[in-house]
């Protein structure tokens, strides 16, 4: 058996990298950037107006001139026009491109217009005003997102402006979700009194869908033969398997030996955890991993956003950094195991975060996952832990 921190430990080892592919913006958001992202030009890319007036050149205001008469109108998008004489200037939309021959922007609410003459109402004009100088915020060839960062709305608006309609996005594992267990049956089938429905597989697959995987699913009879060449079927078609049931210490828990048996060395077997203790993660020599999750589904839920989807944000390059709540009420824990206490966590009025304890019937009532949206992580070398103090925590839902 060994503890979270070295199951924790020996997981974060196997890291992986499945290579790069490009996507299109709807599928690569959330994804971890495998390129950088370069500006294929200055940005702005050109001397951008910020404000609707007229465009001047400053010299004609600094030599007294505070009427100008009006060449044309130059709107976002319209080709530079020009001014041949101090005394002239350009009425100019925001958008539009400096002309080379103005420099200054004075804006509407500091002028009247009448009969083609623009009057300057302030005396407070600066050189250059309103004006966003081309390359201010990027150079050609800078860098506007950084490999490594998870795709969001922003690195979208960057890929847009410099012209990368596909992103270069790390690929995901291939996964397999397996459920195992011979009193299981499929959620439209009706179980009968001495059976339930698989829902493991199903938390699981919705789980992953938010991270960007559809993985496919299998189930298995508890079964040694079977177990043994579906599993084998499994590991050559797959990067990672999920599985949840079978590795009790039960007659019928067929799962480690037969994956003993396939060539998938064990990283460890068992944690020292409430839920979750019968837990098996193994690594093949070809790459593959293995977490077999015990099948109580809130030990399969909670192993799964432990240690899968840490382990999954690894391979990107994100490893996100550990959350902590204060613990709302007082309570005892004696087992020498890690708990995972079921907690509601919501913002306090001082903008604390606090997670009040939801464990219903203790660690294995899956229907209070419906309300807790953490787990939150009590040290094991403490029994008694009291209201006030902080933990840390596993959110598997925003938090309100
Ligand atoms: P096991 O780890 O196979 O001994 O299973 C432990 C408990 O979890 C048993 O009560 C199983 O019926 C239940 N269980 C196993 N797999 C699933 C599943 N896919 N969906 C729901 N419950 C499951
Ligand atoms: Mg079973």
């Amino acid at each position: 058996m060994v503890t979270v921190a070295q199951a924790e430990q020996i997981i974060a080892q196997q890291t992986r990298d499945y290579g790069t592919e490009y996507l299109g913006y709807e599928l690569a958001m959330g994804r971890m950037l495998a390129e950088d992202l370069i500006a294929d030009r200055d940005l702005p890319p050109y001397n951008r107006v910020t404000m609707d007036g007229i465009a001047i050149s400053y010299s004609g205001y600094a030599s007294g001139c505070r009427r100008f008469d009006v060449v044309t109108t130059q709107a976002a998008g319209d080709r530079p026009a020009a001014i041949t004489a101090d005394n002239q200037c350009i009425e100019i939309m925001t958008g539009a491109a400096l002309p080379e021959t103005v420099d200054t922007i004075v804006r509407y609410e500091d002028l009247s217009i009448e009969n083609g003459t623009a009057t300057i109402l302030i005396d407070t004009i600066k050189r250059g005003q309103n004006v966003h100088t081309r390359g201010k915020d990027k150079k050609q060839g800078d860098v506007v997102a950084m490999s490594g960062q998870v795709v969001t709305p922003a690195i979208i608006s960057m890929a847009a402006s410099v012209g990368v309609s596909r992103l270069a996005v790390k690929k995901l594992p291939r996964v397999v979700i397996v459920s195992t267990g011979d009193e299981l049956v499929g959620i439209d089938e009706t179980p009968n009194p001495y059976q339930i429905r698989r829902s493991n597989s199903y938390t699981i697959k919705a789980a992953l869908q938010q991270y960007g995987i559809a993985p496919d699913m299998m189930h298995l009879p508890d079964d040694p033969d079977t177990t043994y060449t579906q599993l084998q079927a499994a590991l050559g078609a797959y990067d990672v398997l999920l599985l949840s049931g079978g590795v009790s210490m039960g007659k019928y828990d067929y799962v480690p030996s037969a994956l003993g048996r396939l060539g998938v060395a064990p990283g460890f077997y068992k944690v020292q955890q409430r839920p979750g203790k019968p837990f098996w993660f193994g690594a093949h020599a070809s790459g593959q991993l293995v977490f077999a999750f015990p099948g109580n589904p809130v030990s399969a839920f909670l192993c799964l956003y432990r240690y899968f989807i840490p382990w999954l944000s690894g391979i990107g390059g994100s490893n996100a950094k550990p959350l902590y709540a204060e613990l709302a009420a007082d309570l005892t824990f004696k087992p020498q195991l890690q708990y995972f206490l079921q907690v509601h966590v919501s913002v306090s009025e001082a903008g604390m975060l606090v997670g009040t304890p939801l464990d219903g019937n203790g660690s294995g009532d899956f229907s209070n996952l419906v309300a807790a949206n953490a787990f939150m992580e009590l040290p094991l070398e403490i029994t008694t832990f009291t209201a006030g103090s902080v933990y840390r925590m596993w959110p598997f839902k925003p938090i309100v």
